[in-house]
């Protein structure tokens, strides 16, 4: 096994990574910007290293800085976390390049599925079902966009190429509207990722989102953890997921789970990944792959006990995986709050000193946080201070669990989205399951 992984990132993801290198005797390196010194897992790692002042842009995002970082402290591996540099091709070619073990897919893979456009082209070359749309990138022919439009029929969506973090799109009801919408989509895309490259597709209006986790080692095999429905979300950020998702049967559980398992494999995947589907009317359309461990991975831990950031650092050492699909077994749920520093009813960031912390426990509850009394959340980065994890043997009683827990809660300092978090639990349509995408939204008359 390696002998010391940098861990490039910070938060709760950071504390996660950090803990599962300990549990495998793997020394660990925070590089952390002059902001986050006193983060828990830079007081808690074997070295760190200060990479950078407070903007991400000058820290996290400072590929010299982290190699430089892993070059004096002799590194083996360098763990991207999420966000940040998880999904840049280019960081992990460098890192490659400099002679360091990059703990995710290789630089060519991260390319192709980051590529929306490639992404879904290799999807479909490997069975797995997209939204139909315009098969490729929009060109300035305004004609033929609207034919595009008209074949794939109204209301459609303009989304860019590069596009992340539920930015980069619009939606347009009619042809009055599309050249528009194209333009903005356009300069929107190249000002916010480099790429001013946009698609079609059609806009589904009442779909659940439902992604199944996979693992993929070096020697060939690859096998999927069942879905997660995270369609609890607000301007296209995830709030609450859950797993297993509700309606699914093991059957189709067990078929797409199959279909991502097998695409994974025909384009050389490697280690962590999820495939992002939109869910309607009892189909599925691929939306989108991402190469890297999520937010909400833990849920999907609870219900196959598999720890799936150790599976990360197995398979990035050349491990061949223990685990076989016949071998993974599902049973109960699990929920996930995500609480972010804000305010829960203007959403405004809340950043400060955490005066009180009282995490909630008990059994079957799991909390993955990097607070502590005393710490100041920044105001530079990601709000996710804290996410709460509830297992428990059915969806209600997981429900019921994580409304326990949230009562009991406290953090005091800053404002957190914690009550809204509550109202979700305790609310009549939550609670039957299924809802779509823009539940949160409409019916919780929020934006
Ligand atoms: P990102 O990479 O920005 O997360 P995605 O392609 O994963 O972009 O889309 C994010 C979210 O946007 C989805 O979870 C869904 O809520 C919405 N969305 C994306 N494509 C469509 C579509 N074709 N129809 C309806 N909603 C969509």
């Amino acid at each position: 096994m390696f002998d010391k992984v940098l861990i490039a990132n910070r938060g709760e993801i950071a504390l996660r990574v950090l803990r599962a290198c300990r549990e495998l005797g793997i020394k660990t390196v925070a590089a952390h910007s002059s902001a986050d010194a006193g983060l828990k897992h830079v007081l808690l790692a074997d070295e760190t290293v200060c990479i950078g002042p407070a903007p991400s842009a000058n820290s996290y995002l400072n590929m010299p800085a982290i190699i430089a970082a892993a070059e004096i402290t002799d590194a083996v591996a360098i763990h991207p976390g999420y966000g940040f540099l998880s999904e840049n091709a280019d960081f992990a070619e460098r890192v490659q390049e400099s002679g360091f073990i990059f703990i995710g897919p290789d630089p060519q893979t991260i390319r192709l599925m980051g590529d929306k456009v490639s992404a879904i082209k290799s999807m479909k070359a490997a069975g797995v079902p997209c939204v139909p749309g315009s098969d490729g990138i929009l060109s300035d022919d305004n004609n033929k966009n609207a034919d595009i439009a008209h074949e794939i029929g109204y209301p459609v969506i303009i989304k860019a190429v590069g596009g992340g973090g539920g930015r980069g799109m619009r939606v347009v009801h009619s042809e009055a509207y599309l050249f528009n919408a194209i333009s903005i989509t356009k300069s929107e895309a190249l000002a916010a990722f480099g790429n001013g490259d946009v698609y079609m597709e059609k806009f589904l209006e009442n779909p659940r989102h439902i992604e199944f986790q996979i693992l993929a080692d070096t020697h060939g095999n690859a096998i999927h953890l069942g879905e997660r429905d995270c369609s609890m979300q607000r301007r296209h950020q995830k709030i609450v997921e859950e797993a297993p998702a509700p309606g699914i049967s093991p059957e189709i559980r067990m078929k797409m789970g199959t279909r991502c398992a097998k695409a994974c494999l025909d384009i050389g995947y490697k280690g962590a990944g999820t495939f992002e589907f939109l869910y309607q009317d009892k189909n599925f359309y691929f939306i989108e792959m991402n190469t890297r461990v999520q937010v909400e991975h833990p849920i999907t831990e609870l219900i196959t006990g598999i720890d799936i950031v150790k599976e990360q650092l197995l398979i990035a050492n050349g491990e061949p995986m223990t685990h076989r699909q016949d071998d993974i077994q599902w049973s109960g749920h699990a929920i996930e709050c995500r609480i972010n520093a804000e305010d829960p009813k203007t959403f405004m960031p809340s950043p400060g000193k955490i005066n009180l912390w009282h995490p909630p426990g008990g059994p079957g509850i799991r909390v993955d946080s990097h607070l502590y009394v005393g710490y100041k959340v920044p105001p530079y980065y990601d709000s996710l201070i804290a996410k709460i994890i509830s297992y428990a043997e059915d969806r209600p009683s997981a429900i019921a669990r994580m409304d326990t827990a949230l009562s009991e809660l406290v953090i005091e300092g800053i404002k957190t989205n914690s009550p809204l978090h509550q109202e979700i639990c305790q609310h009549s349509a939550f609670k039957r399951g299924g809802t779509d995408i823009n539940y949160l939204e409409k019916r919780l008359g929020i934006k």
